[in-house]
Order: structure tokens, then C-alpha cells, then sequence
């Protein structure tokens, strides 16, 4: 999908611009890169900046006019970081990632137009795309760098493809021991407990069993409360354990050692 997504650079001067661009893409998936009579391309700098992206430069397609390099496309959006004279429908990056989501999904080709350093698109190109995309920066100091606006669009897409793909946004990839551990303990996992647990406070005097007053099931009442994990209730084990044998004298062996 992402790849019938292409980046349209008009007029570029700077070649790091060009390679700053191709490393934004790179990094957000985004492989197709257009250069419409760049100022100087193919260019050191250009791989300097791309930083490893060099396979997008060196399939980078350069051409001689905004026409050609939108031949296939049936959704244009152009960027601007200026409000112009005529009104045009206008996105915010998130909606030009989902309109183009959406668009490719349908097989529809989709270019992301960005304009030159010094005077971005002209209006004739603007009127040439669809709808118009700004990213809402301080209105004081609107115009970012090339390669950023770039960096922000291709962010937006990606984040719109991993929701269509319904692949996680968070590198969240848990251990199996420590997804293990986080589990709620079950029922029967935890019926064992108290089974330890009133064993044990007998076994400590803490429970006689010929007056127990409610106490086992004010405690099952605090640990059902507590949504005890797989981890904790090994812990939990563990204390009865070492309690039972301490109260046994078995204790300290251990820890005698460590002394
Ligand atoms: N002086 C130019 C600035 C061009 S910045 C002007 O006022 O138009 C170079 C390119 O980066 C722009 O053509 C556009 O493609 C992109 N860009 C920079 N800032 C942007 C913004 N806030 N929103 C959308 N695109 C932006």
C-alpha cells in the first residue's frame, strides 16, 4: 500500500534536502521518491544525508516537469507553508495520511507534492493537486525544512498504515516469562494459596482452627481484591514457605551461610 505512495520534490536547491528526504522515508516505510528538475542531483550530499537510504536515491526518478512526475496519480496533495489567496480544501497532515491511506488502499495512486527551499509551490502547481496540506506550526515561524515537512507527512502515513494494519504503534514486546508473570493468577492457583496461607497460620499460632473468626475469609476478601499476578503469588508462596520453615527451625541455612 505504501507503495503506491510516491514523494514529489519540486525544484529542489539543496541535494542534502533531497537526502534528508529519502532517510525521513526510509524510516516510515515509504520507498517511491520523485525529483522534479532538481538543482543538484545526483549529489554527495544527497548520500551523506540520507545515511544509509541510498537505495531510494538511486531509484529516485527525476523528471523534468510537475506533469510528469504525477503521471498515474489520482489523488495530488500539495503543501504549503502559507495560506494562499484562493481557498482550497485543505488538510491537516493526519487527514492527508488517511485520505491517502484510503486512496491507495483502493489501488489508486497518491503524490505528496512538496514545493522549493525559498519559494515552495507556486499557485499554478497548487491549483494542480486536490487539496492542500499544512502542517499547523507557529503561525509566526510557519515554514519548516524540507525534509521535516517531508519527515511529519511520511510520520502521519505511517501511523495511519500500522492502524489499517492493525499492527501495534508501541514496541511493547514483553518477554514470555515477564507476559508470564503480569498473568492474573487463576482460581485453582489461588484456592492452593489459601490452603498454604491457613496451613501456615495455624502453624504459626496465628489461626486456631477450634476459633478461625472469619479470618480466612476476610483474608480471601483482600487477596481477591488485590488481582494477584502469576509473579506475586510466587512471591506470596515463597513467604509461607520460608515462614513454615522458620517456625520449624528449618530456616536460616541460607542465610547462615551468607553471614
Ligand atoms: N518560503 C516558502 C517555504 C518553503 S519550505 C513558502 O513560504 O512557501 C519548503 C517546503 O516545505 C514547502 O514548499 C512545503 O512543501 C514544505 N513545508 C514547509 N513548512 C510547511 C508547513 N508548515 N506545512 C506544510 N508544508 C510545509
Amino acid at each position: 500500500m505504501l507503495d503506491r505512495i510516491r514523494v514529489v520534490l519540486v525544484n529542489t536547491s539543496h541535494p542534502g534536502n533531497i537526502g534528508g528526504t529519502a532517510r525521513a522515508m526510509k524510516n516510515m516505510g515509504l520507498s517511491r521518491l520523485v525529483l522534479v528538475d532538481p538543482e543538484d542531483f545526483p549529489s554527495s550530499e544527497a548520500v551523506a544525508r540520507a545515511s544509509g537510504a541510498t537505495d531510494i536515491l538511486d531509484s529516485a526518478q527525476v523528471v523534468s516537469t510537475l506533469e510528469e512526475a504525477l503521471v498515474g496519480c489520482s489523488l495530488v496533495l500539495g503543501t504549503s507553508a502559507r495560506d494562499r489567496r484562493i481557498p482550497w480544501p485543505l488538510l491537516d497532515p493526519r487527514e492527508c495520511a488517511t485520505t491517502s491511506l484510503q486512496h491507495a488502499q483502493q489501488g489508486g495512486e497518491v503524490a505528496l507534492v512538496f514545493g522549493r527551499e525559498y519559494a515552495g509551490l507556486t499557485n499554478e502547481e497548487l491549483q494542480r493537486c486536490q487539496f492542500h496540506v499544512h502542517i499547523p506550526a507557529n503561525p509566526e515561524f510557519s515554514s519548516l525544512n524540507l525534509a521535516t515537512a517531508v519527515q511529519v507527512l511520511a510520520y502521519e502515513v505511517r501511523m495511519a498504515w500500522l492502524a489499517a494494519e492493525g499492527q501495534p504503534t508501541k514496541q511493547e514486546k514483553l518477554e514470555t516469562t515477564a507476559m508470564l508473570n503480569s498473568m492474573p493468577v487463576t482460581a485453582d492457583e489461588l484456592e492452593r494459596f489459601y490452603t498454604h496461607l491457613e496451613s501456615t497460620l495455624v502453624e504459626i499460632g496465628f489461626l486456631d482452627p477450634e476459633k478461625p473468626r472469619h479470618l480466612m475469609s476476610r483474608l480471601r476478601r483482600l487477596y481477591g481484591r488485590a488481582g494477584v499476578s502469576k509473579l506475586e503469588m510466587n512471591i506470596l508462596r515463597g513467604i509461607l514457605t520460608e515462614t513454615q520453615k522458620a517456625s520449624r527451625g528449618e530456616a536460616g541455612k541460607r542465610s547462615d551461610d551468607d553471614v
